[in-house]
C-alpha cells in the first residue's frame, strides 16, 4: 500500500470551539483523516504567547477542546491527537531553530504586526510572541509533515517554516523536507453580528450551546441591514442568517427563502426560526457524542495519552537525527 503523505496542524485552547472553528478547519480534518496521515495537536504552549498571564485558563480548554474533536469526527485511531506541550521535544527543537533564525524574519511576518495592533489591551512585546513562528516550524518539522492545511491569510506561516528547514538543511544536512500549504476552501461562517466568528468579539455560535442558547444566538443575528419591517423586499445575497441556510438547509428551503425574502413574503423571524431548527438538527449528532465523553473524562485521558506517546515515538526519532546533524 502506497505510503499516505502526512498532515499536521494545530489548534490554540483558548476557548470553547465555535461554528467558525467547526467549518474554517474541523471538518476538513475529519475529511482529510481518510487520505493523509495526520497529526493533530492542541497548541497550549501557542496560547501562551498572547495568553501568558491566564495559564489556568489554557490549562482547563484542553480536555474541552478534545471532546470537541471527537464530537465533530477527529478519530484517534485514523489520526494522531495530542497535546504539544506533552511532547517535550517541541521545545527542545524550538530552542534549536531559535539559534538559527534571523530576526527580521520575524518582524516582518505580517499576523505578528497585524495581532500587536488587534490585541492592544495585551502586552505582545515578548520574546515568546515575536519568536512563535519558531515554535510553529518546529511543530511542523518535527514530524517532518509534507503538507499543512491553511487558509489564504495563513500562508506567510507555511513559508517562513519553509525557509527555517531550509536553513537548517543548508547548515547542518538534509534532515528536513520542505512543508507545503494545503489551501482549504470553506464556506463564509460569519459570527451573529456579521464580523469574524470569535470568541473575542463574543458573537460565536459554540458546537457545545445547547439547543435554546442557538436558538437565542440566532434570533439575534443581524439580517439584510436594508431591510427595516417584513414588508420591504430583502436581499439574501447580503444576509448571514441566508449564508447559514447555505450549509444547514436543504436546498428546496434555501430556494425559497431565496425567492420569497426577494418578495418580502417571509419575515426575518421565521426564516430564522427555520435556520435555528436546522441547525440544532445539525449539531444534535455532535451534542450526543459530547455528551458521551464528558461522562467518561478516563477515556478521554486515555485518548491524549496514547495521541502523545504516538507523537513522542516519532519526534525522539527526528530529535536523535538533529543532535546528530548538529553534532550536539
Ligand atoms: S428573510 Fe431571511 S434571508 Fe431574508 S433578510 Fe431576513 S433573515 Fe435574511
Amino acid at each position: 500500500m502506497a505510503k499516505k503523505n502526512r498532515i499536521l496542524s494545530g489548534m490554540r485552547p483558548t476557548g470553547p470551539l465555535h461554528l467558525g472553528n467547526l467549518h474554517g478547519a474541523l471538518l476538513n480534518w475529519v475529511d482529510m483523516q481518510e487520505s493523509y496521515d495526520c497529526f493533530f495537536f492542541i497548541a497550549d504552549w501557542h496560547a501562551l504567547t498572547s495568553d501568558y498571564e491566564n495559564p489556568g485558563a489554557i490549562g482547563g480548554f484542553i480536555n474541552e477542546m478534545m471532546m470537541d474533536w471527537l464530537s465533530v469526527g477527529l478519530n484517534p485511531e485514523k489520526s494522531t491527537l495530542f497535546v504539544q506541550s506533552h511532547v517535550k521535544a517541541h521545545a527542545e527543537l524550538f530552542l534549536l531553530l531559535s539559534m538559527i533564525t534571523p530576526v527580521p524574519w520575524l518582524e516582518r511576518n505580517p499576523t505578528y504586526k497585524d495581532q500587536i495592533v488587534q490585541l492592544s489591551n495585551k502586552d505582545l512585546s515578548t520574546f515568546g510572541f515575536l519568536g512563535y513562528p519558531v515554535l510553529q516550524a518546529a511543530d511542523i518539522i518535527m514530524y517532518k509533515a509534507d503538507g499543512v492545511p491553511v487558509g489564504m491569510d495563513q500562508v506567510p506561516h507555511v513559508e517562513i517554516t519553509r525557509e527555517i528547514a531550509r536553513r537548517f538543511n543548508f547548515l547542518y544536512g538534509n534532515v528536513f523536507p520542505e512543508p507545503e500549504a494545503v489551501l482549504t476552501h470553506t464556506p463564509k461562517i460569519l459570527g451573529i453580528d456579521r464580523r469574524k466568528m470569535s470568541k473575542s468579539y463574543q458573537n460565536a455560535i459554540y458546537l457545545s450551546d445547547a439547543p435554546d442558547v442557538i436558538a437565542s444566538k440566532v434570533a439575534g443575528m443581524i439580517t439584510d441591514p436594508q431591510r427595516a419591517r417584513k414588508s420591504d423586499p430583502g436581499n439574501p445575497d447580503v444576509c448571514n442568517v441566508f449564508e447559514f441556510h447555505k450549509v444547514y438547509s436543504d436546498r428546496e428551503t434555501v430556494d425559497r427563502i431565496n425567492a420569497e425574502c426577494r418578495n418580502a413574503r417571509i419575515g426575518c423571524v421565521e426564516c430564522k426560526q427555520i435556520m435555528a431548527q436546522n441547525l440544532i438538527k445539525a449539531l444534535e449528532p455532535v451534542r450526543r457524542k459530547r455528551a458521551h465523553y464528558q461522562a467518561r473524562p478516563d477515556l478521554v485521558a486515555d485518548i491524549i495519552a496514547s495521541g502523545c506517546k504516538k507523537a513522542t515515538a516519532v519526534s525522539d526519532r527526528t530529535m536523535a537525527e538533529v543532535r546528530a546533524a548538529m553534532k550536539i
